[in-house]
């Protein structure tokens, strides 16, 4: 059994490549490799059935995601050595469709039906201030995604002409094959289940039937919404094929950085700086807040660290059930570049001083005074 082939390399995609761009090469190669071409060559027949199958795994996101997950298929995978040549000879169409039908149920394979297909979802990610998050804000996203190309209305054929019924499964999508004493439905290889094949490609769109758009949609960000959270919009992914409904936009939610305020949950959070004089004698001073300035107390005795809460000038909640703070972290700043007068009137407060004035040091003294004894 020779060892499998890399997907990927098969198709002669990189592993990055787009759907789109992996319905190209396969549109491609299936036309390279097409038997009207060879004239019954069997090496390339047995090439087209290769990348049959494997773009029946590279179309299908989920199919995708989970192969790529399992490398391979070299037999390093939960399959235990058992490569899609195991198969033997039931044919190519089928064994990458079987083996994940063993691997992960039916459900791993999407039975739409034929011509009728459902469209890949996108997801992008945004960026919101903590004034939008405090607010609530309709946000305009920008986006490339998939459109039916007007050129071919979707089929994928030239103008004048038409994709004509697959002469395989003659247009049902599905195909019979024998195994053993049973006899299995299937998608059809050759059409991948849209019952049609595709004899002129349509100049606009190279056949893909769908082009590449410039999309600009406005989006309601509901308030208090947090970093990482991930915002649907349904019905604004890429278009499904034949009657399969679009796909849907995701929107990953990201938290600019603030100059000012730090996010505790529905907390906001800032650092204050206030003179020596201020924190010993107590002030009212403005302090920034998300929706401009309030009064706030400095309480007479504050040191470096004393936290003041601006009551309900936080965050609202995702359910509005609840409105965060904004504490107020007190920084003490010790006077610099003191003139005469100024280092006088400091002495002087240095020796009509009490030990009541300065608990924190009187219990440092306490402490050592224990440490010696
Ligand atoms: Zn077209
Ligand atoms: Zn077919």
């Amino acid at each position: 059994m020779p060892p499998h082939k890399d997907l990927y390399e098969l198709m002669g995609v990189a592993r990055t490549a787009s759907q789109d761009e992996i319905r190209k090469a396969y549109l491609k190669l299936a036309h390279k490799y097409h038997p009207d071409k060879t004239g019954g060559d069997k090496a390339a027949e047995t090439k087209l059935k290769e990348i049959n199958g494997a773009y029946d795994i590279l179309k299908n996101p989920d199919k995708r995601a989970q192969y790529d997950r399992f490398g391979s298929m070299d037999g390093q995978g939960p399959g235990g050595g058992f490569g899609a040549d195991s198969f033997g000879g039931t044919g190519f169409e089928a064994p990458f469709e079987d083996f994940f039908d063993m691997l992960f149920g039916q459900g791993g394979r999407r039975k739409a039906g034929p011509r009728s297909r459902p469209g890949n979802d996108l997801e992008f990610q945004i960026s919101l201030t903590l004034e939008e998050v405090s607010t609530g804000a309709k946000k305009k996203v920008s986006f490339n995604r998939m459109e039916l190309c007007g050129g071919c209305q979707g089929s994928g054929a030239a103008p004048g002409s038409r994709a004509e019924t697959c002469p395989q499964c003659a247009g049902s999508g599905q195909v019979r094959a024998a195994h053993g004493f049973f006899s299995v439905t299937r998608t059809c290889g050759h059409c991948h289940g849209v019952g049609q094949v595709i004899t002129k490609p349509c100049r606009d769109c190279s056949g893909a039937g769908q082009i590449k758009t410039r999309r600009e949609i406005s989006v309601d960000v509901p308030r208090g919404i947090d970093a990482g959270a991930r915002l649907r919009v349904t019905g604004e992914g890429e278009p499904g094929s034949g009657n399969g409904p679009r796909g849907d936009l995701y929107l990953l939610i990201a938290i600019e950085p603030h100059p000012v305020f730090t996010r505790a949950g529905v907390d906001i959070r800032c650092q204050l700086p206030v003179t020596f004089p201020q924190a010993a004698l107590g002030d009212t001073v403005s302090a920034p807040t998300l929706h401009g300035l309030e009064e706030l107390k400095v309480p007479a005795g504050a040191q470096t660290g004393t936290e003041v809460h601006l009551r309900g000038h936080g965050l609202p909640d995702l359910r509005g059930l609840r409105q965060g703070d904004l504490v107020v972290t007190l920084i003490v700043e010790t006077p610099t570049k003191l003139n005469r007068r100024q280092k006088e009137l400091l002495k002087e407060l240095g020796e009509i001083s009490e030990k009541s004035n300065h608990p924190l040091h009187e219990t440092f003294r306490e402490r050592l005074r224990k440490m010696k004894s």
